[in-house]
């Protein structure tokens, strides 16, 4: 194994990721400023080591057996505000651009403040949620790839589609976005953002280890939906189990472990396939060695 100048070996996963799950990841560096983030792939790159970028690790299943090579932890986090557009760095939290958003009076980004995780996420996954989506307000990206070359794309050159981009299942790293809203007022932006809050609060099971929906929705209707009337909600696999609140959420209820998770999922897909003839796709992204 190649030693790496800086960062954790051996760092458990599952204490950066929501569902409080995963194995060790071989190097481990987290990153507070681009020169950082630009310094520490360039180090990977030297070493040949692959690079697993970490947002919030909020639409993640990692391994039990874990990552190999560097998880490089983005928590650069910058805003800037030009008339109704914000800049931001790719580790800041989509809720602080929501937050920056309602400062400045600009309206259409409220839905970000209840999605976890960061830009770069975001970007990577065209997150979405309340009926709007990442590319319905994204200007453009900057783009680096693993040899330091970085370049701008407008949000068209992204091929986003319902939680899909051109970048997953890429090496490119999302450096910053931005994002472009409307002239509003505070007031009706931080109303929205409590509205859209309050709705998460009582549907989804925030108390518990969670990663999001865990499937994406099938084209007309609901993977929750499917999954109840599957009769799956409070199926369990070791510590893993189907939400009672919310059939699309699988919750960590005790030391679940990916394999659990995994397991769950297939039973899920395979009930759902059987009983509906509808084939369910992951929205987590499952990563590291399996
Ligand atoms: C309670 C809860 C509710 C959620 N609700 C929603 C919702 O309403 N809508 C929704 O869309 N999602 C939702 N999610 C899922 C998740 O919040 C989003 O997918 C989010 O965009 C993931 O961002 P992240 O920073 O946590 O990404 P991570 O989980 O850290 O990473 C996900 C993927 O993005 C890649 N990535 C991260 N940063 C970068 C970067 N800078 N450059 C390139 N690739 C990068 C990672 O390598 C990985 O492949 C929810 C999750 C939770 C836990």
């Amino acid at each position: 194994m190649k030693l790496l100048p800086f960062g954790v070996r051996d760092e458990p996963m599952n204490k950066h990721t929501s569902l409080h799950i995963g194995g060790p990841a071989d190097f481990f560096v987290r990153v507070t400023t681009e020169r950082d983030l630009v310094g520490a792939i360039a180090v990977a790159r030297e070493h040949e080591l692959p690079v697993l970028m970490l947002g919030g690790g909020t639409n993640m299943l990692v391994s039990d057996l874990g990552v190999r090579g560097v998880v490089l932890q983005n928590d650069w986090s910058e805003t800037s505000v030009d008339g109704t557009t914000i800049t931001a760095a790719s580790g800041t939290p989509l809720a602080s651009v929501a937050a920056a958003a309602a400062r400045n009076g600009i309206v259409g980004l409220e839905w970000m403040a209840t999605v976890p995780g960061t830009v770069g996420g975001a970007v990577h996954g065209n997150a979405g949620a309340f009926g709007s989506e990442t590319k319905d307000v994204l200007v453009d990206a900057e783009l680096m790839d693993l040899n330091g070359a970085t370049w701008t794309v407008p949000t068209a050159e992204l091929d986003y589609a319902y939680r899909r981009s051109m970048l997953q299942g890429t090496p490119i790293v999302v450096m910053r976005a931005r994002f472009r809203g409307t002239l509003g007022d505070r007031a009706s932006a931080v109303k929205r953002i409590k509205e859209i809050a309050n709705e998460r609060i009582a549907k989804q099971p925030l108390a518990q280890p969670n990663t999001g929906s865990i499937f994406r929705n099938p084209p007309g209707d609901h993977a929750g939906r499917l999954i109840e009337a599957a009769g799956l909600k409070g199926a369990t696999e070791g510590g893993a189990m189907v939400s009672t609140k919310h059939a699309n959420f699988i919750v960590n209820v005790g030391d679940a472990s990916a394999t659990d998770v995994r397991a769950l999922m297939e039973l899920c897909q395979r009930e759902v396939r059987e009983k509906f003839d509808v084939e369910l796709i992951p929205e987590v992204e499952l990563v590291g060695e399996w």
